[in-house]
C-alpha cells in the first residue's frame, strides 16, 4: 500500500468505494464522477503508478477483470459499446496515481465525444517515427 493514495485506502476499505466486483488480484468499483451510466473502475489490489510501473501478470488481471465488467454492464445495463481507457502520467490526463482502467458504457445517444482529431502526416513523417519505434 503506498501512503496517500486513495485506490490503495479503497482496497483496505479505509475509504468508501461501490465495489461491483473483486477477485484475488483486482477491485471494481463505480468511478465518483461518471461519464455515463455505469462508468467503473478496475484496478490491481497491489500498488503501482501507471502503465510504466504494473507487472504483466496484474496487467492481465486487471484486463480480465475489465472484461468481465463490459460483458456485465452489456448485460445488466443494455449498453451499446464500451469503451477502455488508461492515461498514463499527467500529460496523458492521469490524476490519481494508482493504476486504473476506466470501464465506460456508451450508448448510442450519449453525450460522449472523441478527444482528439485524426492528423493528415505523409508517408516520410510515419516512416520515420515507425523506424523509431523498431
Ligand atoms: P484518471 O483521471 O486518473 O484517469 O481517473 C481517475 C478517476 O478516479 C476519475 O474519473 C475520478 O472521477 C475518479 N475518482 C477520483 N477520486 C475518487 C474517489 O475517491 N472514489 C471514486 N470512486 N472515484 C474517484
Ligand atoms: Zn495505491
Amino acid at each position: 500500500m503506498a501512503d496517500d493514495c486513495i485506490f490503495c485506502k479503497i482496497v483496505a476499505g479505509e475509504l468508501p468505494a461501490e465495489v461491483v466486483d473483486q477477485d484475488e488480484h483486482t477491485v471494481s468499483f463505480m468511478d465518483i464522477n461518471p461519464w455515463t451510466r455505469g462508468h467503473a473502475l478496475v484496478i490491481p489490489r497491489k500498488h503501482s503508478r501507471n502503465l510504466f510501473e504494473i507487472d504483466d501478470d496484474d496487467l492481465a488481471h486487471v484486463a480480465a477483470a475489465a472484461k468481465r465488467l463490459a460483458l456485465r454492464a452489456r448485460e445488466r445495463l443494455g449498453c451499446d459499446g464500451v469503451n477502455l481507457l488508461n492515461s498514463a502520467e499527467p500529460a496523458a490526463w492521469q490524476t490519481v496515481f494508482h493504476f486504473h482502467v476506466h470501464v465506460i458504457p456508451r450508448y448510442e445517444d450519449d453525450p460522449l465525444r472523441l478527444p482528439g482529431a485524426p492528423q493528415q502526416v505523409d508517408q516520410d513523417e510515419l516512416r520515420a517515427v515507425a523506424k523509431e519505434l523498431r
